[in-house]
């Protein structure tokens, strides 16, 4: 009995689970997922500092046209220790450079007049002018980057202020990718009649890097036993191992077999869905193990709806599904099937809001149509013609 998609994917979601975390350092953090609560160590600014080139002053000397005598000078990374601004008097001082004693005000360069050792003032001066206080932007203890963030350049840019050399992450899923089939042979190798290029091993791989997870190129096995046998054992060590074709019902669809052989549970084989319909899954263990169509567009597709998910899952992310949005149908979009399809669609942005169009011929086959296309549209079995003007999910896919 095949499994609805739904059900199909709440069972590979329900195997997957977050992988526990490593330390990593400052420079190979993007795109990580912080693996606990991160509470600011230290104040930022660590200390009152200037906003401006300009003059500290006492803001009890600043009426207008006021001259101060210029007793000092901190630039940037230079202390204040031991520097006070006395009354008619002013210390020059450069952005970022910490706050002498006795000022309460900076004023900007472009507001004064300087001649020699004086200054003179030519517009009005507040209490706290351009001075950053200790802790206005981030108070210590505070949780500023909670468990589970993706860590972009601005949490970076934070992680870097607090001086923390490593941080806390979690650990990305090594991805054994293993094709099969006896007509495949590598890119760039002599192509007998007969004979198919081995491509899924490539997308697959791109896919896998793209979640965020590590891919393990196996290559190729060819539909016999011990071949077979040799590369499931190497990918069952990994975290996940994903498999491309071999998984119908011909005579050499070893994979299934093989792979109950080396002890993995299948959880189902066939689901109801068109690409992707023969696909399998599977634990041995921790490792995850799914079982894709050898179609180059079924295995993009079902990854695409099925691994990916798992992969975001594992490696602690929380918007594992794609976003699923509205679009007016242009032309047609049919569902031949009894089955939720999956249609490869170009969806544009109009005035009128997003129009999705069939990206081509819709047969499996075609790896043209998947290329034209930048988004699926999701059509449930009972949905079988959507005609012009009517509303379809879809997903963008990257
Ligand atoms: P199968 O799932 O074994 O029935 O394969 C379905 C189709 O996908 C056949 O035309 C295969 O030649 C093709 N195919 C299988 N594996 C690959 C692969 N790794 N790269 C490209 N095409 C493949
Ligand atoms: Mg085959």
């Amino acid at each position: 009995m095949s499994k609805s998609f739904i059900e199909a994917r709440n069972i590979i979601l329900e195997n997957s689970h977050v992988l526990n975390s490593e330390s990593v350092s400052l420079e190979d953090l993007g795109g990580r997922v912080i693996a606990t609560d991160i509470n600011a160590p230290l104040d930022l600014p660590r200390w009152d500092n200037s906003e401006m080139d300009g003059f500290a002053v006492r803001h009890a000397d600043c009426h207008l046209l006021a001259t101060l005598q210029i007793t000092d000078y901190i630039p940037a990374g230079a202390t204040a220790t031991g520097i006070t601004v006395r009354p008619g008097t002013a210390v020059k001082i450069m952005t970022g450079a910490p706050i002498p004693a006795g000022c309460d005000a900076i004023v900007p360069i472009e507001n004064t007049i300087v001649k020699a050792d004086l200054v003179t003032l030519n517009q009005a001066v507040e209490l706290n002018d351009y001075i950053r206080f200790k802790g206005s932007d981030i108070g210590i203890g505070e949780t500023i980057i909670p468990a589970k963030t993706v860590l972009r350049p601005a949490e970076i840019n934070l992680l870097a202020s607090f001086s923390c050399p490593q941080v806390p992450v979690i650990r990305r899923p090594i991805v054994a990718i293993l094709s099969t089939g006896d007509e495949l042979v590598a890119p760039g190798s002599k192509l007998n009649h007969g004979q198919v290029i081995d491509s899924n091993s490539y997308s697959l791989a791109v896919a896998v890097k793209e979640v965020g997870a590590i891919p393990q190129v196996l290559g190729i096995a060819h539909d016999n036993h011990s071949r077979l046998q040799e590369k499931i054992a190497i990918g069952l060590e990994a975290d996940v191992l994903i498999t491309s074709a071999g998984v119908s019902a011909g005579d050499r669809d070893l994979v299934r077999e093989l792979l109950a052989d080396a002890g993995v549970e299948q959880l189902f084989w066939k689901i109801n869905i068109k690409p992707g319909g023969p696909t399998a899954f599977g634990c041995k263990g921790d490792t995850l193990v799914f079982s894709l169509p050898g179609n180059p567009v079924s295995s993009m597709i079902a990854f695409d709806q099925l691994v990916r998910p798992a992969l975001l899952k594992m490696v602690g992310r929380n918007d594992i599904l794609r976003s699923t949005l509205q679009a007016t149908v242009k032309g047609t979009l049919v569902n031949e099937t009894a089955k939720t399809r999956f249609l490869r669609v170009r969806v544009e942005q109009t005035s009128a809001g997003l129009v999705a169009e069939s990206a081509g011929d819709q047969n499996t086959g075609i790896v043209r149509t998947m290329v034209k296309a930048n988004a699926l549209a999701i059509l449930v079995p009972e949905q079988k013609k959507l005609k012009a003007g009517e509303l379809v999910n879809v997903q963008f896919i990257g």
